[in-house]
Parts: structure tokens; C-alpha cells; sequence
């Protein structure tokens, strides 16, 4: 018995979703929502509580600052939702009277420079951002001084900042609102691990998904399958017999209060050592390149303490004199979903599993890329093709013939 002639007798949806996270609640989003499609969506969820899904964990941060045109008018996107977000989502929050609110803090991002190279770099990548319509300026030392006199700015060069969508908002509230609105409009969350695909073979080596099999031991089967699992995409391709490089890379961010913090609206700061700092409620939040980058294992959530201490402290401090005296707060690691190919998203089917799309691999971008993501994917299953944003620079083709498109901006 074939497994498509089998998938016939099991529950069956036209669009099965692997992970709800910020990428699998945008699809969700996308596909009843945005593209109007009107087939059955389930969302298959193995985290109730995502307390592991980076979508819980980040910054919340979005930015135009990207070296790649796509990634550009994706956090465009992005801010447009952000920006129409009571309108988008007031509905599935009941209409009534409290206008949903995705706290977006529009403080802009604050690239520094310090070496030839740094600066050379960041001329490049304005000029790229200017083209694609972002907002944002290059500044002179004595500039930055004028607008953030906290700073040291001894060994700068030349700083960049994004004067308009840019800033920092509320992850959850967004995966919140997307699922929501999705769920409203017809979508299914199936809480369960998806374990593994059926396979039929009547297209090409690889076949098609006929079904995706789940822990509990239920199969649901599928027309047309999305890999969104985040770090563990890479695990999810392999079922389908693809060798998908993502895997899960750790971040740890630290919070601190500071005895006399300098006088805001501050952006986020990112040093020329990479090491970034934005204000968080009443203090701050803050982070660091690893010195060291191997794959984790997807449930290794220990955070790397020295990282504060060896770090980001001291280079915070040698930044600013009121980075000096602080109060250390809550830490956590979360895990970037990495590409090792070339640092950005594969949105798209390998030409050998046509219907299994993935959408996967932002690499520490995905929040704000996501309803970007969910929008397109939402078009490409609902309509054939894109016809919005055209993200085919993010097709899986150039994995496979070798075209790397890499995000020289990834933080
Ligand atoms: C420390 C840190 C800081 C970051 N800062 C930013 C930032 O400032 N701005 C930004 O845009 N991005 C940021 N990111 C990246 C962002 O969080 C991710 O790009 C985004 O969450 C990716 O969304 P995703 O849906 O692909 O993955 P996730 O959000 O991880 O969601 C994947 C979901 O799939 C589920 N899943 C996986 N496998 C299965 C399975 N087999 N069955 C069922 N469910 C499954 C998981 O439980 C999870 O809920 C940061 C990430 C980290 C770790």
C-alpha cells in the first residue's frame, strides 16, 4: 500500500504548517488572512508555551540596516504592519475599545565604525540601503556626539543611524496577533510534534509529502507541507530526504540597570566589536558575537555568563562612563536559526519536494522579516506566486546551484 493511497483514510489538510513559531503563525496569517485562501491550514505546534522558540527569546528588533535589497523591503514590511497593527489585528482582539498596541519603539539603530574596513563597509551598505528606499544617515563622530553626548567616541570613524523604521517592539505581541487573526479566520493549532513525513514517489527521487506523522502517533495528511521550524528546519528538510544547512546557534542577552543611565530617546548601539545595547523598560538590554559559534544541541538553553563579564560589560563600559556602575539582571540563550550557507532565509520548495515549502533560516532575523514571510509564502501557496514582495532571492535554487546571497548585516 503506498503511502499517498494510505493518506486518503487519515485527517487531511490542504496546508500543514510545522511550527507555529514567528514564522509558522506569519504563514498562518498570510495564507487566510492576507491571500484569502479559503483551504484547511493547521499549524502543528510542538511548545505550547514556545518557552524554547526563539520567537519568545529575542530583542524584538527591526531594522532597515541589511546589506541584502530583500531583507530591506521585508523589515519595510514589517514596519508597516507594526505601524498598522490596531487596524490589522484590533478585530481578532475583539474590536472593543482597547486598540491593540505592538509597543514599537521607533529609536532607530546605531551602527558604529572604527577601522578603514568598518567604514568602507558601512559606505557600501548605506548606499545599497538608500537605494531601497531606507531612511537612514551616515554621521560624523562630532554628529553622534551632538545626538548621544554619553558616548566615547575616541577611535570612530563615521556611525550610521536609521532616523525612521527602525526600533524595538513587543516579539510575542506580534506572534500573538498573527496566530490569533489566522486561528479567527479559519486556522487550526494541533498541538503535537511532528516526527517525520510520508513520502510518496510519483514526482522526481524525492516525491511529495503525502503526510506529516506526529508524537502522539496521529498522521495529518497534506497537499501541500511548510517547513517553519526555526532552528530545527534543518531536521525537518531531512525527512523529506533534503540537506537543508540550518541549524540552531546560541545567543545569550543580558539585562542591566544602570545607577545613572544618559538621557533618552537612545537607539540601539551596536559597537564596532558587535557587542549591541538598547534600552529595555527602565534599563537595558544587551548581547555579543559569540567568540566561539558551533551548532547546539536544539534543547541546550544554557546561557554563556562570562560572555557579560568578558565582554559586554567591559566593552559597554570603555563605550560610555555610565555603563561603568550597573546592576546585572536576568539573562537567557535562545538560538538563532543559522544558515551556514550564506546568512539569510530560504523561503521556497527544493525543485525535487515541490510541495514542501520551506521558510526557514533567517539567521537572527526572522521576527521582523516574518509577516514579510508570511505574506509571500501566503501568495506563493494561495496563487502560484508571488505578488507582493517578490522574495524568489530567497529561493532554495541557490543553494543549489551555488549563488549565496549573504546578509553582510547580521548582529
Ligand atoms: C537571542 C536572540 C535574539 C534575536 N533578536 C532578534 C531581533 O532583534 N530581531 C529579529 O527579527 N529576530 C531576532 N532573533 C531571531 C528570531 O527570533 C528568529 O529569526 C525567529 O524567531 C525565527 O522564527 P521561526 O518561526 O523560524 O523560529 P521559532 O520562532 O523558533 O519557531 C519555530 C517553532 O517551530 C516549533 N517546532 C520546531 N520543530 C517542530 C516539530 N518537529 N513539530 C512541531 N513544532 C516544531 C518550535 O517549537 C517553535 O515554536 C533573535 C533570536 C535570538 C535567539
Amino acid at each position: 500500500m503506498s503511502a499517498s493511497s494510505s493518506s486518503a483514510r487519515i485527517p487531511s489538510v490542504d496546508v500543514a504548517i510545522v511550527g507555529g513559531g514567528a514564522i509558522g503563525a506569519a504563514v498562518a496569517w498570510g495564507l487566510r488572512v492576507l491571500a484569502g485562501f479559503e483551504g484547511s491550514v493547521a499549524v502543528i505546534e510542538r511548545d505550547a508555551s514556545y518557552a524554547g522558540a526563539s520567537v519568545a527569546l529575542n530583542a524584538g528588533g527591526i531594522r532597515a540596516q541589511f546589506s541584502t535589497a530583500v531583507n530591506i523591503a521585508l523589515s519595510a514590511y514589517g514596519v508597516e504592519v507594526l505601524r498598522a497593527f490596531p487596524d490589522l489585528f484590533g478585530a481578532s482582539f475583539g474590536g472593543g475599545a482597547a486598540r491593540p498596541d505592538p509597543g514599537f519603539r521607533e529609536h532607530g539603530y546605531l551602527f558604529l565604525a572604527a577601522t578603514p574596513a568598518q567604514e568602507a563597509a558601512m559606505r557600501a551598505t548605506h548606499a545599497a540601503q538608500r537605494a531601497a528606499g531606507a531612511e537612514v544617515v551616515l554621521l560624523t563622530p562630532a554628529e553622534v556626539a551632538a545626538r548621544y553626548p554619553h558616548l566615547r567616541l575616541e577611535e570612530i570613524r563615521l556611525a550610521s543611524l536609521g532616523l525612521r523604521g527602525e526600533g524595538w517592539f513587543d516579539n510575542m505581541g506580534l506572534h500573538g496577533a498573527m496566530l490569533r487573526a489566522a486561528r479567527a479566520a479559519g486556522a487550526r493549532v494541533i498541538r503535537d510534534e511532528a516526527v517525520g513525513f510520508e513520502m510518496t514517489a510519483d514526482r522526481g527521487p524525492g516525491g511529495r509529502v503525502a503526510a506529516v506523522r506526529l508524537a502522539s502517533g496521529a498522521r495529518l495528511g497534506c497537499g501541500v507541507a511548510v517547513n517553519a521550524a526555526g532552528p530545527r528546519a534543518g531536521t525537518v528538510a531531512g525527512w523529506a530526504g533534503l540537506a537543508l544547512p540550518i541549524e540552531p546557534r546560541k545567543r545569550t542577552l543580558f539585562t542591566f540597570d544602570c545607577a545613572a543611565p544618559p538621557a533618552g530617546p537612545l537607539p540601539l548601539m551596536i559597537d564596532p566589536s558587535g557587542v549591541f545595547c538598547r534600552p529595555e523598560g527602565t534599563g537595558f538590554l544587551a548581547g555579543a558575537p559569540p567568540v566561539e559559534d558551533p551548532a547546539v544541541a536544539p534543547e541546550d538553553f544554557e546561557p554563556r555568563h562570562a560572555e557579560f563579564e568578558d565582554i559586554v560589560w567591559p566593552t559597554l563600559a570603555a563605550r560610555a562612563e555610565c555603563f561603568e556602575a550597573i546592576r546585572p539582571g536576568r539573562f537567557w540563550a535562545g538560538h538563532y536559526e543559522w544558515n551556514r550557507f550564506d546568512r539569510n532565509g530560504v523561503v521556497g520548495a527544493h525543485p525535487e519536494v515541490p510541495n514542501l515549502i520551506h521558510a526557514a533560516g533567517f539567521s537572527g532575523h526572522g521576527l521582523q522579516h516574518a509577516p514579510g514571510v508570511g505574506r509571500g509564502v501566503g501568495e506563493l501557496i494561495a496563487h502560484g506566486a508571488y505578488r507582493s514582495l517578490d522574495l524568489s532571492p530567497l529561493g532554495y535554487e541557490r543553494l543549489l546551484e551555488n549563488r549565496p546571497l549573504v546578509e553582510e548585516e547580521v548582529i
